[in-house]
């Protein structure tokens, strides 16, 4: 496994790979990985001949100074689980690396509102941010394939319009979301839950569930909205937000008949964690 901490580095490798029609695949993480992360490796190693993994704690999209100081960081587990995975190429840049101080001349992308909602009207700057690294990353790499994960539905829908809007040469593939045993969704913040807040963690899951069963029953989008939010709001949960959206365009939805994809999305505090899920709760991605 080639490990690159230098832009320049990695294009003198990616450079000699680019040729004989090898495909890439490219995931993008923040580290401290988990069995998510390495669904997203798996899948490129399946469909490319040579992935990459960059690991990059992006300080650009983090709205509160604590939570960049508190985000995990395991770089040695991370590359061991890496190499374990067969995962060719792992990229570890510093934050001169992906933004020099001279500066860079990136584009801006019109989000068409999908950055507003849910995730944007609680973490102000966040996807301009994921925006920046993603172009800038996808600029260094140069991928065939994009892989992101559905557990951050709005994040790949943003990331999926920039692709379009900027025109590149990119095809992003969005993987399921990968569950612990009791149907938590893997995230690298978990680790930071105390043992009170992780039994009751399940419930963003099995609420989403629920929701996706009652709206097969014909009930109403807005009622399921404020029953599910009084289903995250217990001793240990804090629901911030629970809405149901349509899937393509991120707005709420009034009237389930008219949308063909519909999708349920939660944050929720566990303590001083914020945890967020989604499902797909009509149509296919
Ligand atoms: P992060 O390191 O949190 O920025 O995540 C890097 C990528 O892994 C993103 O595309 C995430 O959506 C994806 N990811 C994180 N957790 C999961 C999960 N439980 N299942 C599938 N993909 C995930």
């Amino acid at each position: 496994m080639y490990v690159f901490r230098r832009v320049s580095d990695l294009q003198a490798y990616l450079r000699k790979q680019q040729v004989n029609n090898r495909t890439v695949g490219f995931i993008p993480t923040m580290g401290a990985l988990h069995n998510g992360h390495l669904a997203l490796i798996r899948t490129s190693l399946a469909a490319n001949q040579v992935t990459v993994c960059s690991i990059f704690v992006n300080p650009t999209q983090f709205n509160d100074a604590k939570d960049l100081e508190k985000y995990p960081r395991l770089p040695s587990k991370d590359l061991s689980l890496l190499a374990k995975v067969g995962c060719q190429v792992v990229f570890l840049p510093t934050v001169a690396e992906v933004y020099p101080p001279e500066g860079l001349d990136m584009p801006t992308v019109d989000l068409g509102g999908l950055e507003f909602p849910m995730e944007g009207a609680k973490r102000p700057g966040h996807f301009a941010g994921v925006v920046q690294v993603v172009a800038r990353l996808l600029d260094i790499v140069k991928a065939n394939y994009l892989y992101m994960g559905q557990k951050d539905y709005q994040q790949q829908a943003i990331i999926r319009r920039m692709i379009t809007v900027l025109q590149l040469p990119v095809q992003l593939k969005t993987v399921a979301t990968q569950r612990e045993a009791d149907g938590l969704a893997m995230s690298s913040r978990n680790v930071l839950l105390s043992s009170e807040h992780r039994a009751q963690a399940p419930q963003l899951y099995e609420t989403l569930k629920w929701v996706a069963e009652s709206l097969a029953e014909n009930k109403t989008p807005d009622g399921l909205e404020q029953q599910a939010l009084a289903r995250l709001t217990t001793d240990y949960l804090q629901a911030e937000y629970f809405s149901i959206v349509d899937g393509h365009t991120l707005q709420t939805v009034s009237d389930s008949n008219a949308h063909d994809l519909i999708v349920a999305c939660t944050a929720v505090w566990a303590g001083e964690v914020r945890l967020i899920d989604n499902m797909i709760i009509k149509g296919q991605l």
